[in-house]
């Protein structure tokens, strides 16, 4: 344990300048691959969330009128910053959120995807028009930025979730105040330090460390138009019904519980590992992760015995060591939750078939795989999104019945189908309920040129992070009609 006068203490970044925090409240953030704490952030005040604000909206006088050329090109020059520095940065999100470092180099490429997105704000804030709507009459709409926007995210993708949202947002014309996990809040003071550099007029990009006294502020605040949240179903209910209230465009991604149907044509051979990778990746602490395998009777038995044996064999450590596949939770809560849960499905009747009780470690918050078989849908281990390496399994006749289970859920981020038929393809995209479906893929987490879509309380909004969705959200329109009065020559 490192002495705690020598941990870093973290600062915010507000008008181009780190500012230390005035709070007294501070909390320790954590490797939790060892337990050890590794810096300190400060729960910054609502005077220091609204201080930021007002510099943010001054900001966005100037900065929304700069040429959308140079915001594109500034776009173009973080690419390539974080194109030079991503092994750092997948270091950076390994060391506090815990997954290992190939899924932190995914999570930074995803990251880098947005940027390159955004980067083509040229052609995505054009505009329409229609130059005979009548007589000499010209129809025009224009998209502007609206104002400041403020983005509360998860511990869960430390890089790729706030790159769902600054960079389209700022691209557009928009400053933004980013109030990280405060589990995770390491990978955004990096990005503070790269917007800096780049020489984004101050202002324009803010990070105001945090928890639920900084998102409070950022509700009531009258100077913020949009809020962008990422993170669990309880959290972005109440603040797209407050920030609503308060009269701010909100879009609330939330949570999920993931549903993976296996027919009995399934290749095997390419389908094990995507599913092993969908179930037990990154702890499952993905919103995409598979949390429930719905599984055809006709290969229930082989599907299982070589499930169960490549769960056995997975390699629980630090995912700074290169064979580790499964790393930690995030805390020590979170693993206690989860042994909770394994208490809560053997209490209810569930087959524990692999027991993550023996993947608990001395130090850091580990649990190892989890499997139970004989779920149903009224125990407590398929209804909650347990968000952790946990999987609930259901034998199921056929591809309705499957659907049918999944549809049951009050969730629908994502589903995905392993077959080879076009018929079940067909019948299980115009029949479940999710909004992001992979077809013989075990996490299908669209590109960012493509909205992340859940449905049900996945998301509260109308508008989704990336793609078009994403532009609308932090635009307006402006639509102008015209006439010419050319019968005058
Ligand atoms: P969380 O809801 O605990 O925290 C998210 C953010 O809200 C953090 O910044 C946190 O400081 C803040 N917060 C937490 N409790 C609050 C409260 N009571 N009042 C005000 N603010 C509060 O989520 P988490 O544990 O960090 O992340 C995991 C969750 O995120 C899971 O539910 C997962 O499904 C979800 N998630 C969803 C998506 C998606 O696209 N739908 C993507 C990633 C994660």
């Amino acid at each position: 344990m490192l002495n705690m006068s020598d941990v870093r203490v973290l600062k915010n970044y507000i008008n181009g300048e780190w500012v230390e925090s005035k709070t007294s409240d501070f909390q320790e953030v954590y490797n939790p691959a060892t337990g050890e704490v590794i810096a300190k952030v400060p729960l910054s005040t609502k005077e220091e969330l609204d201080q930021a604000a007002s510099i943010a909206k001054e900001a966005f006088e100037s900065w929304k009128k700069v040429s959308i050329v140079r915001r594109a090109r500034m776009m173009f020059e973080l690419q390539n910053k974080l194109i030079e520095h991503r092994d750092e940065l997948a270091e950076i999100v390994t060391l506090e959120n815990g997954k290992n470092l190939k899924d932190a180099a995914g999570e930074v490429t995803r990251g880098i995807e947005s940027v390159e997105s955004a980067a083509g704000i040229t052609h995505i804030m054009m505009g329409e028009t229609i130059a005979n709507a009548a007589t000499d009459v010209e129809v025009s709409s224009y998209k502007y930025p609206i104002g400041v926007i403020a983005g509360i995210t998860p511990f869960n993708f430390p890089m790729m979730v706030p790159f769902w949202m600054f960079p389209m947002a700022v691209a557009a014309g928009n400053t933004f105040i980013l109030k990280p996990s405060e589990q995770t809040p390491l990978l955004a003071e990096k990005v503070a330090e790269f917007m800096d550099e780049i020489g984004f007029p101050a202002g324009v990009f803010n990070v105001v460390h945090g928890a639920h006294d900084v998102v409070n502020a950022i509700i009531e605040n009258k100077d913020i138009e949009g809020i962008s949240f990422v993170g669990s179903d309880p959290v972005g209910r109440m603040i797209y019904e407050r920030g609503c209230a308060n009269m701010k465009r909100v879009q609330a991604l939330t949570g999920a519980n993931n549903h993976l149907i296996v027919l009995d044509d399934a290749d095997l051979e390419d389908s094990l590992p995507k599913i092993i990778g969908g179930a037990f990746g990154s702890a499952g602490q993905r919103c995409m992760a598979a949390a429930v395998l719905l599984v055809q009777e006709g290969i229930y038995d082989e599907f299982m015995e070589r499930f169960v044996k490549e769960a056995k064999d997975i390699v629980i450590g630090n995912g700074m060591d290169d064979t580790t596949y499964l790393g930690p939770v995030i805390r020590e809560k979170n693993q206690q939750r989860t042994l909770n849960y394994i208490d809560k499905g053997v209490e209810e009747g569930a087959h524990l078939t692999l027991d993550g009780r023996e993947g608990v470690q001395e130090d850091g918050f580990f649990v190892g795989p989890t499997i139970f078989e004989d779920v149903t849908t009224d125990m407590t281990i398929w209804k909650e999104e347990i968000f952790a390496p946990f999987v609930s399994v259901i034998k199921v006749k056929d591809i309705a019945e499957a659907v049918s289970v999944a549809n049951t859920s009050e969730f629908a981020n994502g589903a995905c189908l392993f077959t080879d038929s076009a018929r079940a393809i067909r019948y299980f995209r115009e029949n479940i309920d999710a909004g992001m479906l992979g077809i013989n893929l075990g996490v299908p987490a669209p590109i960012a040129w493509f909205a992340f879509s859940g449905w049900k309380n996945s998301f509260y909004g109308d508008l989704h992070t990336n793609g078009k969705d994403g532009i609308n959200f932090y635009t307006r329109q402006r639509t102008v009609t015209a006439q010419y009065l050319t019968n005058k020559f």
